[in-house]
């Protein structure tokens, strides 16, 4: 976190929310605060009705709130499930590199983590990915897709494959999609019918930019509810952030306006990538994940911190990662690469 640059490295919907929902959410926000004496509804039914509802309109898939579980932020959603379904005697697989608080979170939950690998091009192999999946029977599998770093989707076929091999040993395949309104790939959410065993885990901080009221939810079948109620705390998520996420969901249309621009603006910012002679990872989320710069990534990095703008040193040798800004902002970043490409 540092002060006075374009913060293009958290991956952030960079618009502000639009003036309606701000007026609208203040009055509803008003509404409640006399009550917060009392306790939030510690089932938080209203707000998990309209996700149903915004999961049933956005994927054509008829979900109800006994489908969906809510928390603060996806990431909570992950401790969750991990506190809920890790533990010591516990495997969980990834497909690394992919988002780095599932090992994290499986750490802090003394989950053992086992870190399969991706092809060069971040796509997961999934003949061998399977074979990797009933050699090590783990009790958790992990896809994220459109995927963080790298921005590539993994197909609903795919994804179907990965769901039978872990069927077949037991385990529970967590699909975190926390940029799927960024991409054109299916949900996952309709392998839930026939793949029991398929949890998809949602966020309100991308496509909503709802990020700062941290709202996150899955999508599973209700035995995996029912355990993530007995590890969840009494209580946690406060009326505050309950409303405020029920306000935004009636707004979903206007909380996405910006999402087709991201998008354009992401075509834009990988062009310019690639014309200065850089490799643009192909992205279907709001970032993108970018190699064949000169030098190391921390310096590459600290040339575009020194011009204002703070990217993504990722930790991967000989990439970086950019989030897609306002358009004023990608233009200082297009402006910057072209001087740092030079
Ligand atoms: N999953 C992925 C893949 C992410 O990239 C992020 C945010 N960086 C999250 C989950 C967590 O988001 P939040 O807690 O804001 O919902």
């Amino acid at each position: 976190q540092i002060k006075d640059v374009i913060a293009l490295n958290t991956n952030e919907n960079p618009f502000p929310l639009p003036e309606e929902v701000v007026i609208t959410l203040a009055e509803r926000l008003r509404g409640v605060i006399a009550d917060l004496n009392r306790y939030p509804d510690r089932d938080a039914t209203t707000l998990r009705t309209k996700l149903a509802h915004y999961i049933s309109q956005s994927t054509g898939v008829e979900v109800t709130l006994d489908n969906i579980w809510a928390a603060n932020g996806s990431n909570e959603i992950l401790q969750t499930l991990f506190l809920a379904c890790g533990g010591a005697d516990h495997l969980a697989l990834g497909f690394s590199p992919s988002y780095s608080v599932h090992p994290l979170i499986a750490q802090i939950t003394k989950t053992p983590w086992f870190a399969g690998s991706r092809d060069g091009d971040f796509a997961i192999d999934i003949p061998k990915a399977k074979a990797l999946i009933r050699e090590k029977s783990p009790h958790l599998v992990f896809v994220t897709t459109p995927n963080n770093p790298s921005g590539t989707s993994t197909s609903i076929s795919d994804l179907k494959e990965l769901a039978e091999a872990t069927g077949s040993v037991g385990g529970l395949l967590v699909i975190d999609e926390a940029y799927a309104e960024f991409s054109t790939e299916p949900s996952a959410v309709a392998l839930l019918a026939d793949f029991p065993h398929v949890v998809v885990v949602r966020t309100m901080s991308k496509a909503f930019a709802f990020a700062g009221a941290r709202t996150g939810y899955l999508v599973a079948k209700p035995a995996v509810v029912h355990a993530a109620l007995i590890t969840r705390l009494p209580y946690h998520l406060s009326t505050l952030t309950q409303v405020a996420a029920e306000t935004a969901l009636e707004f979903t249309p206007a909380m996405q306006s910006e999402i087709e621009l991201i998008i354009a603006e992401r075509d834009r910012v990988g062009n310019a990538l690639t014309e200065v002679g850089y490799r643009a990872v192909p992205s279907a989320a709001n970032f993108i994940l970018f190699s064949g710069f000169k030098g190391e990534s921390a310096q590459v990095w600290q040339a575009f911190l020194d011009r204002g703008i703070l990217i993504r040193d990722i930790g991967l040798r000989g990439f970086l990662r950019v989030t897609i800004g306002a358009p004023a902002e990608n233009e200082q970043f297009i402006a910057a690469l072209r001087e740092i490409a030079e």
